[in-house]
């Protein structure tokens, strides 16, 4: 019955090539994630192919900026988190704050983005969107990872 009023959830969270090349920034981050409450499941640094990139931003193929993200994607190491809390998709990406570098120093200038945003493309970080969109970004992140597995045996210790 619990979990009507909090369910835990996952979210993939990454951080992006532009804060990762700075490892004050990287440690600043990682800090954050573990000061709002957040489980890290999963860690892993790596780096996008080209063609990885492409797949994972697919839903913006066409786009003006598609181009110049898949690129920066691939530019460099990233780390992704795979993280749980209680209503753990939005309180990431309210973390992180709004997508345009402009918006979130303005609108949200605590947000990770308001603090660390470069530009509307390297804006340091990336968060799932919607239970959808966790469950594939968490597969396309770690495919040996088996959700309803870890759901079974790790989500009744949260309660
Ligand atoms: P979010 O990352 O906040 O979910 P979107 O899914 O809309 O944002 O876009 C994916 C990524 O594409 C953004 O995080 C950013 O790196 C890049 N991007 C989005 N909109 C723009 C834009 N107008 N100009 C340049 N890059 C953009
Ligand atoms: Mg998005």
């Amino acid at each position: 019955a619990r979990r009507l009023s909090k369910v835990l959830q996952l979210t993939l969270a990454v951080i992006k090539p532009d804060a990762v090349a700075h490892p004050v920034m990287l440690e600043a981050l990682h800090q954050r994630i573990l000061d709002n409450n957040f489980v890290i499941v999963k860690c892993k640094d790596l780096v996008f192919r080209r063609q990885d990139s492409e797949r994972f931003y697919a839903e913006h193929s066409g786009r003006f900026f598609y181009q110049r993200l898949v690129e920066f994607m691939s530019s460099g190491p990233m780390r992704a988190y795979l993280l749980a809390r209680e209503d753990a998709i939005r309180h990431w990406r309210e973390l992180m704050g709004p997508t345009k570098v402009f918006r979130a120093r303005y609108t949200a200038p605590e947000s990770i983005r308001g603090q660390f945003g470069l530009t509307d493309t390297r804006n340091t970080t990336h968060g799932s969107d919607s239970i959808e969109s966790a469950r594939r970004e968490i597969d396309f992140f770690f495919p040996d990872f088996c959700m309803e597995e870890w759901m079974d045996k790790e989500e009744p210790l949260f309660r």
